[in-house]
């Protein structure tokens, strides 16, 4: 049977993976990939990874010089992955490309909502009979003007979702999609004109050399003052020493994140019972007007299931000798 090595496994992945098919023999290994744990992948035809596995070229030749003929990403990121030495070793890598972007956005919407109601504050409250109200009022989404950086696949659905609550929707994008937009009355902006209009900023853009802290001091300053800011896109994207300071300032009024630029090693973990070395995200925690999930929002029955299907069927591809499901190559 086709075997495939599973890094950095969690006991839900195990759970999807193996209701997907029993045509593979899963090898689970609960560590991630690297360039040190690669050997681990020793006798299967493929490997599978997630968002916080490293697949640099060491990793990757390793893997090559074990005979692995795939690399399957059960996500759709592929910056832990490096493209250009994959291509060089001639080592397919397939994704999932959108296993359910409705998951993302409406977590998206979610953060925002218990954000701007602080929900998270009135259900500690209420649980200790605390059925006071100070210090808990809102604001609307109605009317207020949303920009959505990135119009992809998440970025659309989340506009469209801002825009059922009748708020005013600006979008960037290098790539626009102006069909869409005029059908949903979706303005998109230059980048400096989104940030000075914005009064709530999300981010669906991927991780790039040229996005990596796209929100730094110097954007800070160029948006709204009390400026919310939404992110469920990748960590890196914001420069979290920038973003805290601009919370001390009053700046930036409020964020909402799935994604932290450190997130390595501690997202998707217990951390509970020790010491958090990191010092940036204690910090961001300690903001009353600041809500963290801990990249979560891909995570629900419909995306997951749907993950497990499409990466079945990717590495059974492999096996038969098809080309790809359309779309999931890289
Ligand atoms: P997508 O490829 O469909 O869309 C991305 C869009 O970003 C494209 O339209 C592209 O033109 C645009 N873009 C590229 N560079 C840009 C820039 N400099 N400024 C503005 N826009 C730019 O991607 P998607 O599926 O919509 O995913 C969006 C993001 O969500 C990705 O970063 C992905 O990694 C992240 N994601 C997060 C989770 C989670 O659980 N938190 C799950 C899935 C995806």
């Amino acid at each position: 049977m086709f075997e495939t090595a599973v890094y950095d496994t969690k006991p839900y992945d195990r759970q999807y993976l193996t209701a997907a098919t029993d045509r593979i023999k899963w090898r689970f290994h609960e560590f991630r990939l690297s360039a040190e744990t690669a050997v681990a992948a020793k006798g299967a035809q493929a490997v599978c990874v997630f968002v916080q596995d490293v697949a640099d070229r060491p990793c990757l030749t390793t893997l090559s010089k074990l005979g692995v003929r795939l690399l399957a990403l059960r996500c759709a990121g592929h910056n832990n992955v490096d493209l250009s030495a994959a291509r060089a070793l001639n080592l397919p890598v397939v994704r999932v490309p959108a296993y359910s972007p409705h998951a993302v956005a409406e977590h998206t919407v979610c953060l925002l909502l218990a954000l701007s109601r602080k929900v998270h504050r009135a259900y500690n409250r209420v649980r200790e009979h605390n059925f006071a109200l100070h210090s808990l009022i809102g604001f609307e989404i109605h009317g207020k003007t949303v920009g959505v950086v990135g119009t992809g696949k998440i970025g659309r659905i989340t506009a469209q979702i801002f825009r059922g609550f009748g708020a005013n929707v600006v979008a960037y994008d290098p790539v626009p999609s102006r069909d869409w937009a005029a059908q949903h009355g979706v303005g998109y902006l230059d980048w400096d004109a989104l940030l000075a209009q914005s009064d709530i900023i999300s981010l669906h853009l991927p991780l790039l050399a040229e996005t990596h802290h796209l929100l730094n001091a110097e954007a800070f300053v160029r948006m709204k003052r009390g400026v919310i800011i939404l992110n469920t896109s990748r960590g890196k994207l914001i420069d979290t020493r920038a973003l805290i300071a601009a919370l001390k300032r009053g700046t930036v009024g409020g964020i909402a994140l799935d994604v932290y630029e450190e997130e390595e090693g501690i997202f998707f973990e217990d951390l509970s019972d020790q010491v958090l070395l990191d010092d940036l995200l204690p910090r961001l925690l300690s903001f009353p007007n600041a809500l963290v999930t801990a990249h979560q929002a891909f995570f629900t029955h419909e995306a997951m299931s749907e993950i497990a299907r499409v990466t079945a069927t990717n590495i059974l591809k492999l096996e038969s000798g098809e080309p790809w499901l359309a779309g999931t190559a890289l």
